[in-house]
C-alpha cells in the first residue's frame, strides 16, 4: 500500500479528520486523529496491520506487545501477520504493567507497537514493562507518527504515515485567527 491508499482507508472512516479542532489537551490543531474508528472494522485493521507488519518483519519478532487499550488490535492483527503471539501492557497503580500471567522467554525478541506515537511516553513505559519481564524489544511500530518523525526511542521504529500534526495555543490559533470555528473531538464537524 501506497502511503496515499492508507491515508484513504483513514479519511474513509473519518479517522483522520482535516480542520480545526480542540484537543484533549486544549491546544487547537489543524488535524484530528481517532484510530477506534478505523480499528473497529476488522477488514481495515487487518489490511493496515498487516502492512505494518510487513515494514518490522525483518527484526525477527517473536512477540507483539503494545499498552492497552489503544494498542491492543494494532498488536493483536500485527502478531497474525507475522504468526507469532499478542499480549499488551496495562497500568497497575499508574505504573505500566504486565499482568494476567503474559510472560516473555529470556531474551525474546519483541516489537512494541501502538496506534499513534505522539511524544512516545506510553511506547517508553510498555519497552520498560516488558524488558523488565526478560522480553527484548527489538523495534516500535505505529499506524500514525504524530511527531513528525522526531520521536526516538532507542530501537528501530516504523510508522505507516508520519504526520507533523501543528497545534496551537488558543489565545495564539492562526486557524482561530482565520475565522473558523474549532470542534471538539468526538463532535462532529461540519461538512
Ligand atoms: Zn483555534
Amino acid at each position: 500500500m501506497t502511503e496515499n491508499e492508507i491515508l484513504d482507508i483513514f479519511r474513509k472512516h473519518s479517522a483522520l479528520l482535516e480542520g480545526h479542532f480542540v484537543l484533549s489537551s486544549g491546544l487547537h490543531s489543524d488535524r484530528y486523529v481517532q484510530c477506534a474508528l478505523v480499528l473497529q472494522h476488522p477488514d481495515a485493521a487487518g489490511a493496515l496491520c498487516a502492512q505494518l507488519a510487513a515494514n518490522l518483519k525483518h527484526l525477527g519478532a517473536k512477540v507483539v506487545a503494545a499498552p492497552a487499550l489503544g494498542g491492543v488490535i494494532v498488536s493483536y492483527e500485527v502478531a497474525r501477520a507475522l504468526g507469532v503471539r499478542s499480549l499488551f501492557t496495562e497500568r497497575q497503580d499508574g505504573v505500566m504493567t504486565l499482568r494476567r500471567g503474559f510472560s516473555f522467554a529470556p531474551g525474546e525478541p519483541t516489537l512494541v507497537v501502538e496506534d499513534v506515537v505522539t511524544t512516545g511516553g506510553s511506547t517508553r513505559e510498555t519497552i520498560a514493562a516488558v524488558e523488565q519481564a526478560g522480553g527484548k524489544v527489538v523495534g516500535v511500530g505505529s499506524l500514525i507518527d504524530r511527531s513528525g518523525g522526531k520521536v526516538d526511542l532507542g530501537v528501530p521504529r516504523a510508522a505507516l504515515v508520519t504526520l507533523d500534526v501543528k497545534t496551537y495555543n488558543p489565545s495564539d490559533c492562526t486557524l482561530c485567527k482565520s475565522g473558523t470555528p474549532a470542534f471538539k473531538p468526538g463532535s462532529r464537524p461540519k461538512k
